[in-house]
């Protein structure tokens, strides 16, 4: 038995899991020496949600929020979670774009890629790892833990020695709904220990309390590395304490050696940051939630769901979307709850319960997920399910990415034309995040307020108040969110569309509008595809509801639109 490393995720999977991903890089700096003191294996600090987050919400760029702490942190190795040939994105991209991306995070700053993918199917993690390991980086193979009548520990094992074969130099044991029990974990870690000899890192949460517990067991079963957080942003939905984990261990053969007062220190400082961004924190993120151990859901999805159901307004069927996700998930084969199998059944949970109708809405990445686009399933999904999802056509057999021709020649030239391309990563981003990126890497957009606290831990904000103000002639709908003071403002255009005319279509849920596949005055069929929705982060195709001509179209590509409002007028 020999000590135990600690690998901190305050910088990533601690505040994704907690604030939904909101921590601004002019947080993280200021403590950034000291965290590189303490003696961490490693800080990770990069990719999951926090490249979507940074351009979506913070008007921050990625890449130079990596390049800032790389010039503060320089003895640690910087770490980064990546989805495989999702990337940090929701979708496959071509090899060549992963070869970029990959290369390009490596140059960087980022020192160990921890890589998995949402199926654990291989295949679609054989390109990153390979190009991670030709740029010299620490490759941290992962298997993804989940609990399932398809999941025995021969399985993991099983992977775990294929990723040792690869070159993989360290093994990740991510239980990223904190599932594993301290029995299940004494048991993967030995039988893991046994089979390979790369150290083995155990990733888990809190959600269901068991994860400190779990941590204990698998140090007596020769665990290398424990995942875990400063206090302040620990527990909840996130990781066990950094602090106690070193407590705890103190006088044990896994002693971490690590210094109590500094890490105290640093403690110190998250404690009062946590404070800025205590508006933003759901209780329902903070808590131990028992419920994790029915419905299986990741830290960061149950604080993404609140947002998302806050978002349309249905925060009242949160209860009913839980108790959907484990059947959605049963019929489409089981898969780990991870980005992005987690979207694909949160938000088939989601529109099933809104739309009052199972499978009413389906979006495209849930059909591209029952084709196999997103790789082999756990277990096969009955026929009556593909059926239903995709009609006549078939599921393929082949690894995903071979189905997707390169792609760099054409984003590079999209960019280009688009003129947004100063520095080369601008291309990456905008490879990953075509709708959002072009508006960030123009300098248009914002960063988001944050909300004031909210009284009573948010138990009686008051309703919202909506005021319409003009400025400059412009009409702008001013909503006050709290008392505290928090205020989104938008432009008028939402509220000025007419919601009551014949033939109009109106948008089942808040979302961006992504595409517009016709003109005012073309004549459309039944069915036919008008627009794409962007919603809780998948497409939604919206459909003429019947054959006749575009007689208006009252939003842009890029319009941010209600539930409720008209989108476009058939005759
Ligand atoms: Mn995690």
């Amino acid at each position: 038995m020999a000590p135990v490393k600690l690998t901190d995720t305050t910088l990533r999977d601690a505040h994704q899991s907690l604030i939904a991903t909101r921590m601004r890089t002019r947080d993280m700096l200021p403590i950034a020496e000291k965290m590189d003191e303490a003696g961490f294996f490693s800080l990770e600090v990069w990719g999951g949600a926090t490249f979507d987050s940074s351009i979506r919400y913070l008007n921050e760029d990625p890449w130079d929020r990596l390049r800032a702490l790389k010039k503060v942190i320089r003895k640690t190795p910087l770490q980064m979670l990546l989805r495989g040939q999702n990337l940090v994105g929701y979708r496959h991209y071509s090899d060549d774009i992963v070869v970029k991306f990959v290369e390009h995070a490596a140059e960087s700053g980022i020192d160990i890629f921890r890589i998995f993918d949402a199926v654990n199917d291989i295949r679609n993690m054989e390109v990153s790892i390979k190009t991670a390991k030709r740029t010299g980086a620490h490759v941290q193979g992962t298997v993804c833990y989940t609990v399932s009548p398809v999941h025995p520990i021969p399985l993991y094992v099983k992977m775990a020695k294929e990723l040792e074969e690869m070159g993989c130099d360290s093994l990740c044991i991510k239980d990223m709904a904190g599932l594993i029990s301290p029995q299940n974990a004494f048991d993967l870690v030995s039988a893991l220990k046994e089979e390979i000899s790369i150290p083995v890192d155990l990733h888990s949460h809190c959600t269901s309390g068991m994860a400190p517990m779990s941590y204990m067991f698998a140090c007596e079963a020769g665990v290398d590395i424990l995942d875990t957080a400063f206090s302040p942003f620990a527990w909840g939905t996130s990781q066990p304490p950094t602090e106690t984990t070193v407590a705890a261990l103190r006088g044990t053969p896994y002693d971490t050696g690590l210094d109590l007062l500094l890490l105290t220190e640093i403690k110190k400082y998250f404690e009062e940051l946590k404070e800025k961004y205590r508006g933003i924190l759901d209780p329902i993120s903070e808590r131990i939630d028992t419920n994790v151990l029915k419905y299986q859901i990741p830290g960061g999805m149950l604080s993404n769901l609140v947002s998302q159901l806050k978002e349309q307004n249905a925060l009242d069927k949160y209860e009913a979307v839980l108790a959907e996700m484990p059947r959605v998930r049963e019929e489409l084969g089981y898969p780990p709850l991870v980005t992005p199998t987690s979207q694909i059944v949160g938000t088939q949970a989601v529109l099933n319960v809104l739309m009052g109708e199972r499978y009413k809405v389906v979006p495209k990445e849930v059909k591209d997920y029952v084709k196999g686009l997103y790789g082999r399933t756990p277990a096969p999904i009955s026929r009556e399910i593909i059926t239903k999802i995709l009609g006549d056509e078939k599921p393929i057999t082949c690894r995903p990415a071979d189905l997707l021709p390169p792609e760099l020649d054409r984003v590079t030239k999209e960019a280009q034309a688009l003129g947004i391309v100063k520095k080369p990563e601008d291309i990456l981003t905008y490879a990953l995040y075509p709708a959002i990126a072009p508006k960030f890497l123009r300098g248009e957009a914002k960063e988001e307020t944050l909300e004031a606290p909210k009284p009573n831990n948010g138990k009686s904000a008051p309703l919202p108040t909506e005021f319409k103000v003009e400025v400059d002639g412009d009409l702008f709908n001013v909503k006050i969110l709290s008392a505290g003071g928090g205020m989104s403002v938008r432009p008028a255009e939402a509220a000025e569309r007419p919601k009551t005319v014949d033939g109009a279509v109106t948008a089942s849920m808040q979302g961006m509008v992504l595409k517009i596949k016709v003109k005012k005055g073309d004549s459309v069929a039944k069915g036919d595809v008008v627009m794409v929705l962007e919603a809780m982060k998948m497409e939604n195709n919206i459909h003429a509801p019947h054959a006749g001509a575009v007689k208006d179209i009252l939003v842009k590509e890029g319009s941010t639109v209600s539930a409720g409002d008209v989108l476009f007028v058939i005759g």
